[in-house]
């Protein structure tokens, strides 16, 4: 069976681009604050259920194999919450799993912004209407796309964990480099995934963005068990490519 470079994942032949739900969105994470997931600022976090990728090094995978397993936490205690938190957060990460595979979604967001708290998304890139809708009706702020590898084919559907449409994703990373909204790309790496020249390559693609960042994966409880305890890059290493990378989207 083909399987996915040096991770023996099984490469899947097809997967789900939106699972689509007509229920109202249900939330199963919640972080009161965080000064991780906002650059500069304090937000509160939330983690929507479901995705459409299935990254081999996801380290949220709960949410995407078995969000029935975690715990609803109702909208009511949360919007109570975040009202009594205005003032000492600056505003709301919508984060999963995928937020943008929910019908519901742009309602959800306009709900938290009658808050007076500024959103930012974090998204896979992978549904690019929604991402513009979102941004074109002002309900988001800032954005956080994950790019999951160098822009071919075989490469960025070995780091999703499913076939992608390229062709989306490169319309999501066009849509934010024209900077209607603040945008940062980041890209999680794996020894096994991402090589040398893969991220000299999405630096390439990713040319004239304002800001693209490494980030090492988590080796400690990962989505495919066989990356588990894996070592990743060094810091050192991680570094230096970022500089690299740096010189690549500035020239
Ligand atoms: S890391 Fe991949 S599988 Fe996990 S939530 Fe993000 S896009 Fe989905």
């Amino acid at each position: 069976m083909e399987t996915i470079a040096q991770t023996g994942v099984p490469l899947p032949q097809e997967g789900p681009q939106r699972q689509p739900s007509q229920e109202a969105i249900s939330i199963r994470g919640f972080l009161e604050t965080s000064f991780l997931d906002w650059p500069g600022k304090v937000v509160s976090v939330l983690f929507l259920p479901g995705c459409n990728f299935r990254c081999p090094f996801c380290h949220n995978h709960a949410l995407v194999l078995n969000p029935g397993g975690l715990e609803e936490i109702p909208r009511s205690y949360i919007m109570a919450r975040l009202a009594e938190l205005e003032g000492w957060v600056d505003g709301v990460c919508i984060s999963g799993g995928e937020p943008t595979i929910h019908p519901y979604l742009p309602s959800f967001i306009a709900e938290i912004k009658s808050l007076g708290l500024p959103i930012k998304l974090d998204t896979n890139g992978s549904n690019p209407h929604v991402l513009q809708s979102l941004v074109e009706e002002g309900l988001v702020d800032s954005v956080a796309m994950d790019v999951k590898g160098p822009l071919d084919e075989v490469n960025y559907s070995r780091a999703a964990g499913v076939p992608v449409d390229l062709e989306k994703i490169r319309e999501s990373i066009c849509f934010l480099k024209q900077g209607k909204v603040d945008y940062r790309f980041r890209t999680t790496v794996v020894p096994a995934l991402h090589k040398e020249e893969d991220l000299l390559h999405l630096a390439h693609h990713l040319s004239g963005s304002s800001s693209f960042t490494l980030q090492n994966f988590n080796p400690e409880d990962p989505l495919d068990p066989q990356l588990k305890g894996t070592s990743p890059y060094t810091e050192e290493w991680l570094q230096e490519m970022e500089v690299r990378i740096s010189s690549i989207l500035h020239h």
